[in-house]
C-alpha cells in the first residue's frame, strides 16, 4: 500500500498558492515527456530533511531555480537523507539549513516568504527558540513524510505502520504486508522488494501446505 498520505506543515499560510507536497511534484515531473514545459519557481524552499527534500530541490535547480533551499528542522546529522543525497544535493547548487522550522507561510493569495525559528535539539524533544528568519519563496515543496492512510480494519498499527512478523504475516489471517507500510525496514525499493519476495514465499509455502 505504500504512504499515500502526506504530513501537514502546521504552520500558518500552508494553504497558500504555490505551496505543494513534494511527492506531487515528483510524480507530475516523472510524467511529464518535456520537461521544460514544467514551471518552476524563482526562489524555492524545500521543507524536509530526507530523500524527497533532495530529489525536489536536485530537480528545481535543473529545472532553472534560481535559489533552492531545503530547511530541515533537526541537526545535519540527524536527516534521513545520506551524506551522499547530502552532497548531491549541495553540489547541484542547493543550500542546506538546519535547525529550522517553519512556523508561518506569508503571502497574498500565493507564497512570498516562509518564517522560520530556530529549533534547539534537547533530551526533552525540540524546541522552537525565539529567533527567526524568513525566506523570500515563490514555491514551496513539503517534503516532511508520508503516513498510512486506508490501512484495512483489524490490523495491529505500530508507530503509524503496519506490525508483522519475520515473515510479514500480519495480526489479519491471510494478510501479509511489506514495504514502505510495514514496520521496520529503511523505507528503500530494496526492502520493498525484498519484503514482497519473502511474503510470497511464505504465502505460497502456506497455500502449499493446506493442499498437500
Ligand atoms: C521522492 C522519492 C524519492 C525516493 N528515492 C528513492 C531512492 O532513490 N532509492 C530508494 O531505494 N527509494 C527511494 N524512495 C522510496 C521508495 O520509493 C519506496 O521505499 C518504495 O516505493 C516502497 O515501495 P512500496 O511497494 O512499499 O510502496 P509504493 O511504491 O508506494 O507502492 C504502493 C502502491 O500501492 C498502491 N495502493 C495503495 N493503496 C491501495 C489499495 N487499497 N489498493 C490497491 N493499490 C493500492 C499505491 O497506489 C502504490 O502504487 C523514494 C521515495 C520518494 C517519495
Amino acid at each position: 500500500m505504500g504512504l499515500a498520505g502526506v504530513n501537514a506543515l502546521r504552520a500558518g499560510g500552508e494553504d497558500k498558492a504555490n505551496v505543494q507536497n513534494a511527492v506531487d511534484f515528483i510524480a507530475t515531473l516523472r510524467q511529464t515527456p518535456d520537461k521544460s514545459t514544467l514551471p518552476i519557481g524563482r526562489d524555492v524552499v524545500v521543507i524536509g530533511g530526507g530523500m524527497t527534500a533532495v530529489d525536489a530541490a536536485v530537480q528545481s535547480k535543473l529545472l532553472g531555480a534560481e535559489n533552492v533551499t531545503i530547511v530541515y528542522r533537526r541537526g545535519q546529522e540527524k536527516m534521513s537523507a545520506s551524506g551522499y543525497e547530502q552532497e548531491h544535493a549541495t553540489s547541484a547548487g542547493v543550500r542546506i539549513i538546519c535547525n529550522a522550522a517553519p512556523v508561518a507561510v506569508h503571502g497574498e493569495a500565493a507564497v512570498a516568504e516562509v518564517e522560520f525559528a530556530y529549533t534547539e535539539d534537547s533530551a526533552d524533544g525540540l524546541k522552537l527558540t525565539a529567533q527567526t528568519f524568513r525566506l523570500k519563496a515563490d514555491q514551496v515543496f513539503k517534503a516532511i513524510g508520508q503516513s498510512l492512510t486506508g490501512a484495512p480494519e483489524g490490523l495491529t498499527l505500530t508507530g503509524g505502520k503496519i506490525g508483522t512478523d519475520a515473515a510479514g504475516r500480519t495480526t489479519l489471517a491471510g494478510v501479509w504486508a511489506g514495504g514502505d507500510c510495514a514496520v521496520g525496514g529503511d523505507d528503500l525499493t530494496v526492502t520493498a522488494v525484498a519484503q514482497g519476495r519473502d511474503a510470497a514465499e511464505d504465502i505460497h509455502a502456506q497455500l502449499s501446505a493446506k493442499g498437500a
